[in-house]
């Protein structure tokens, strides 16, 4: 299984405080816009993960589970 954290853009206002809490897992590009830049996401990284959907004041963030190659 794969976990992803997925940006609903619709929903997002672009404050930057998912990328600003974990640039590891979310980047912003030049409009100042997430980008998830752990994708899937690393065992190590998951409970970090979790933090930041329930933290988006604008609840844009989710995790989505796929099944993996491996
Ligand atoms: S915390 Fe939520 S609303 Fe703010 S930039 Fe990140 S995804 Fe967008």
């Amino acid at each position: 299984m794969d976990r992803h954290l997925m940006i609903d853009r619709g929903a997002c206002a672009g404050h930057g405080l998912c990328y600003g809490a974990a640039p590891e897992i979310v980047d912003c590009d030049d409009q100042g816009d997430p980008v998830v830049v752990a994708d899937p996401l690393p065992e190590s990284l998951l409970d970090r993960a979790g933090s930041l959907v329930r933290g988006c004041p604008e609840r844009a963030l989710t995790l989505r589970v796929s099944e993996g190659h491996n």
